[in-house]
């Protein structure tokens, strides 16, 4: 049998085995083509108090395991990851319609962090600290318990395993809801990589549903800390609600990125990095670049170029075809984005490219004059859309980069990388690429963004990653009862 064999996990939930869930099951649909290529179980209420039950027991044994075993399924889990790397890349590509590039890419990038996660088990977790009396005074990071984590649809792969893989190495159990829609590759392909990786049962449980689902574990009294990645608007109601109950809620949520694009730029290099930045997986990427800023000594080389290049990339069934760029999630995405793409056309900018689909094929879009009374512009679009503006004076730029709520990812393209730099330090930003577009990930940087991209909260690394998964223990020990007055 072939790893992943569907007739294993077909219909079911992962919770404590594959399992039935108390919501039924549901139909993968391919939007590609809108075929049903296979069904996931529901997770219900119920099945988020059973798998968190269970996570708490069995954390409490993982915790007790020596280091090198725990660190030895991480390293199992990559390379099976990497063995089978064409298996998720296959899911990434019809489930998600993922381009074979973005899926192999999205692939690697998920190993790594299954690897990286033995460092995580493998670090120092605390620290010797100085004390005015003679005694061992030290903070060491102790797990929280069960961490609960919400992912998005669109890198499915990692989005979910960036969180999933620190939680467990930090020592917690983790229970898993992915977005329905990427039910498989955003979660049941994990957890038969971790059982075969030798990760104890009850630890991980993978609960597909939707966001009631996903409220159900934010507001479990025992889920301690929640990982949630998506939109804005979601984010805010799992931050309210898990302030009301106080605990922990790194927010990884939306962005609208600019690219800034200076006089002095090579311009083809320039409008290839503009291009990739706004259209690489159709758009659908919270470092997408959202707003093209260009200068205007380059700007109608700038549209010019972008134009044709965008009107030039091949948009298909990326199963089927060597097309880079597939089918957007679903039709309600579909016709939020061409909302977007028309009211801005109403509203006077002009769609020099694009702005037309076939199915859930979107053409990518260029909108020339662009600005903040222009929908496209102003919000995030979660499309293959790439709105222009211009500029005439850093001074202005930086303006029109700073109008946005978000603040995820910043691009600058410039001879003069120290003027870039001081342009970043104005910028409000979590992550700022000089001489490259916004979309960018690995994990060992440090990911998250400010104001409504979210908490500012990091993955990457593995003392962001003991942070976010971990609490703090104070622990002071001296040898005979300490004395006093009274
Ligand atoms: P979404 O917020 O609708 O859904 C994301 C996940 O949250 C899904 O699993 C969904 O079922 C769940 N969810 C929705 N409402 C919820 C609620 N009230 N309580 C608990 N769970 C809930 O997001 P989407 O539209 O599917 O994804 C796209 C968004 O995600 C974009 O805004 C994008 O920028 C953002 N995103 C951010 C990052 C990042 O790292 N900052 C990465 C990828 C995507």
């Amino acid at each position: 049998m072939t790893f992943f064999d569907s007739s294993t996990w077909d219909g079911r939930i992962s919770s404590g085995g594959w399992v039935r869930g108390g919501g039924g099951s549901a139909d993968v649909v391919e939007p590609a083509t809108g075929n049903t290529i296979g069904s996931y179980g529901v997770g219900s209420t119920e099945d988020v108090s059973r798998a968190v039950e269970q996570g708490r027991a069995a954390q409490r044994e993982w915790m007790a395991l020596p280091y090198p075993e725990r660190s030895a399924v991480f390293r199992r889990a990559g390379q099976l990851i990497d063995d089978n790397a064409d298996v998720l890349s296959d899911w990434l590509v019809r489930e998600a319609g993922s381009g074979r590039g973005k899926a192999a890419f999205e692939a690697s990038l998920v190993s790594g962090e299954y690897f990286g996660a033995t460092a995580v088990v493998e670090a120092p977790y605390g620290q010797l600290l100085r004390t005015h009396v003679p005694r061992l005074s030290m903070a060491r990071r102790l797990p929280v318990g069960v961490v609960g984590v919400i992912s998005p649809f669109n890198f499915p792969a990692i989005l979910a395993s960036r969180s999933v893989a620190p939680a467990l190495a930090a020592g917690n159990a983790v229970v898993l809801k992915p977005d329905p829609r990427t039910a498989v590759s955003g979660g049941l392909f994990f957890a038969e990589v971790l059982r075969e990786a030798g990760l104890p049962e009850g630890l991980f449980h993978v609960l597909p549903g939707g966001a009631d689902l996903g409220f159900a574990l934010v507001e479990h009294p025992d889920v301690r800390v929640i990982s949630f990645t998506g939109s804005t608007a979601a984010g805010r109601k799992v931050g309210e609600a898990a302030g009301r109950l106080l605990k922990r809620a790194h927010l990884e949520l939306g962005g609208n990125n600019a690219l800034i694009v200076l006089d002095d730029v090579d311009v083809p290099a320039a409008v290839s990095a503009g291009a990739w930045g706004s259209f690489l997986h159709q758009g659908q990427i919270c470092m997408t670049t959202g707003r093209h800023l260009v200068h205007e000594s380059i700007y109608d080389e700038y549209v010019e170029r972008l134009t044709a290049t965008a009107a030039g990339i091949p948009v298909g069934n990326p199963a089927t075809t060597e097309a880079p760029l597939g089918p957007v999630i679903d039709a309600g995405q579909r016709d939020r984005i061409h909302d977007l793409v028309t009211r801005s056309g109403e509203a006077g900018a002009r769609i020099t490219t694009g702005g037309t689909f076939d199915g859930l094929f979107y053409r990518p879009t260029v909108i020339a004059d662009s600005g903040m009374s222009h929908p496209a512009f102003a919000e995030e679009v979660f499309g293959p859309v790439a709105p222009v503006a211009k500029f005439s004076t850093v001074e202005e730029a930086v303006a029109l980069a700073t109008q946005s709520d978000y603040g995820l990812a910043l691009g600058i393209l410039t001879r003069d990388v120290m003027r870039a730099l001081d342009l970043a330090e104005r910028i409000p930003s979590g992550i700022v690429h000089i001489n490259d577009q916004t979309v960018d990930d690995e994990p060992t940087a440090p990911f998250g963004g400010v104001g409504a991209s979210g908490t500012g909260s990091r993955f990457g690394g593995v003392e962001a990653n003991i942070e976010a998964f971990t609490e703090t223990q104070w622990v002071t020990m001296q040898g005979e009862i300490a004395r006093y007055p009274f």
